[in-house]
């Protein structure tokens, strides 16, 4: 059996990502981490939303599937339900899962799925040259925003934590060893997990360089912080400012969707056995 490593999810494509983006670090520490955890091209899903994370799937050796733009997490779901004991991975970004995709966010933070989506948080639609995206914070001036943003920003840590996420953490894209980490136990959690990743976008924002991150970031854990209690967790969850915590907020057991769907009592419904009577009624249903 051959050894996986980071190098095992090699395409033949190199990233054409701005040099300098944060993408180039949530790349690296999922590929690390997928490594770690003996986790090899055969092994695993990525779904890709659409953005620039999105361009992932070309340099990533794994079982992929694009979705439209804010559709990963159906997506995701679905293939957890036919085979729920694969690893699957959602690679999302701030506008595609929180915009576009916000209701399934909900949904599926509420029903506790075993999915990890990674959200590239870089606050812009880098993709389509830079407008405001969900997670903007007021005063940031973009293409679609000269004068600045006007509204608030949607925080994707509290969102999660009262929607009903058993994981709930921020890493940053800065930081690989440490988002290396963290990326292992938000896809070793068993549940609903999300990993929002402060990823800087080095061509449309000025302001939240990785210079900015690192003077204001702190690690939770290095301050005993200890991530079992909601109100805290929201209350750490929404510090942005002079100091913004990276690390695990939240963290709880609870049964995952599938251990509550009775149809998959029996074994994965990939490998269910459908004998030639009941292969012919299905495919009825189609002609
Ligand atoms: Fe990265 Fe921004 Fe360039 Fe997109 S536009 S690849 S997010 S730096």
């Amino acid at each position: 059996m051959s050894t996986v490593t980071a190098d095992s999810f090699k395409t033949g494509f190199l990233p054409t990502w701005c040099p300098g983006c944060g993408d180039f670090g949530i790349w690296m520490s999922l590929k690390e981490a997928l490594a770690k955890l003996g986790i090899g091209p055969d092994d695993g899903l990525l779904v890709y939303g659409i953005g620039c994370h999105g361009n992932m799937y070309d340099w990533m050796n794994i079982y992929g599937c694009a979705g439209l733009h804010g559709r990963a997490l159906p997506l995701a779901q679905g293939a957890k339900l036919a085979n729920h004991t694969l690893p699957v991975i959602v690679v999302s970004g701030d506008g595609d899962c929180l915009g576009e995709g916000g209701n399934h966010f909900l949904h599926a933070a509420k029903r506790n799925p075993d999915l990890t989506v990674i959200i590239h948080d870089n606050q812009v639609y880098g993709l389509t040259t830079g407008q405001a995206s969900p997670t903007a914070k007021p005063g940031f001036k973009t293409k679609s925003t000269p004068e600045g943003v006007v509204d608030e920003p949607i925080n994707p840590l509290t969102l999660a934590i009262i929607s009903g996420a058993t994981f709930v953490a921020r890493g940053f894209a800065g930081d690989i060893p440490g988002l290396t980490q963290l990326t292992m136990q938000a896809i070793s959690h068993k549940g609903f997990s999300v990993l929002d990743v402060l990823q800087p976008c080095v061509t449309f924002d000025k302001v939240h360089t990785y210079g900015w991150y690192r003077q204001r970031l702190y690690t939770l854990e290095k301050e005993g912080y200890v991530p079992n209690h909601k109100i805290q967790a929201i209350e750490k969850a929404m510090e942005w400012g002079d100091r913004i915590p990276i690390g695990i907020l939240y963290k709880e057991e609870k049964p995952t969707s599938e251990d509550r769907e009775p149809a998959l009592a029996g074994g994965p419904l990939v490998k269910a056995f459908i004998g030639g009577e009941q292969r012919e009624e299905l495919l009825k249903e189609f002609i």
